[in-house]
C-alpha cells in the first residue's frame, strides 16, 4: 500500500497519520486510540487513552472491565443490552481535552484514530470543537453519537479510505 513516490499528502491524512503515532503511546490492552486537535493547520495538542499518569495502567494492572446495561431497540423490539468497556483508562478525546484550553477549541478540529464513544462524544459537543474526523468505526455508540451531532450541528466526517502508517494500527478490540 506505502508508496516511495513523492506524493505530497493532504492535510487529512497528514493529521490522521499524527494521531495513529500518538496512539501507539497507549498501554491499554483492548483498544489504542490517538487523538489530535487542530486549529487552521496548525497542531495544538496530542492524547491517547490511558490510566492517570503515575498510576498503573492496564498493562501493568489489567483492564478495568465494567459491565454496563443500556436500552436498545433490536430489530425492533427495546430490550437491555449488556455492554463491556476498559473503565481504568481516560479516553483519547477526554485527556485532548484536559490538555488543551477552552480558548484554543473554539472552532477547531479533532482528528482521533477511532469513532468517538457516547461519553466522548458528548464531551467534545460541549468543548468549543467544531469538527471531529475519526477512521475506525466505534459501531456500538454511533446510532446516538451521528444524532448528537446532527443536533449539535458539528461536522463529523468518517475518513474512508484512509490507511494508517505501519505499525500504528495496533490493537482494537470491540
Ligand atoms: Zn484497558
Ligand atoms: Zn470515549
Amino acid at each position: 500500500m506505502s508508496s516511495t513516490t513523492n506524493v505530497r499528502k493532504d492535510w487529512d491524512t497528514y493529521f490522521m497519520d499524527i494521531a495513529y503515532m500518538v496512539s501507539t503511546r497507549s498501554r491499554c490492552t483492548r483498544r489504542h486510540v490517538g487523538a489530535v486537535l487542530v486549529q487552521g493547520k496548525k497542531l495544538l495538542g496530542t492524547a491517547y487513552n490511558g490510566a492517570p499518569s503515575g498510576v498503573p495502567d492496564c498493562s501493568e494492572a489489567g483492564c478495568m472491565i465494567a459491565e454496563q446495561y443500556e436500552l436498545a431497540v433490536v430489530d425492533g423490539v427495546e430490550q437491555m443490552v449488556k455492554k463491556e468497556r476498559c473503565i481504568r483508562t481516560i479516553h483519547a478525546e477526554q485527556n485532548l481535552l484536559l490538555f488543551t484550553d477552552r480558548i484554543d477549541r473554539e472552532g477547531s478540529t479533532v482528528y482521533v484514530t477511532d469513532q468517538p464513544c457516547w461519553t466522548c462524544a458528548n464531551m467534545l459537543a460541549n468543548s468549543g470543537v467544531q469538527e471531529i474526523i475519526y477512521h475506525r468505526a466505534y459501531p456500538k455508540d454511533s446510532d446516538k453519537v451521528n444524532w448528537l451531532m446532527e443536533q449539535k450541528g458539528l461536522a463529523f466526517r468518517h475518513m474512508t479510505g484512509y490507511v494508517p502508517p505501519d505499525q500504528t494500527a495496533g490493537i482494537t478490540a470491540p
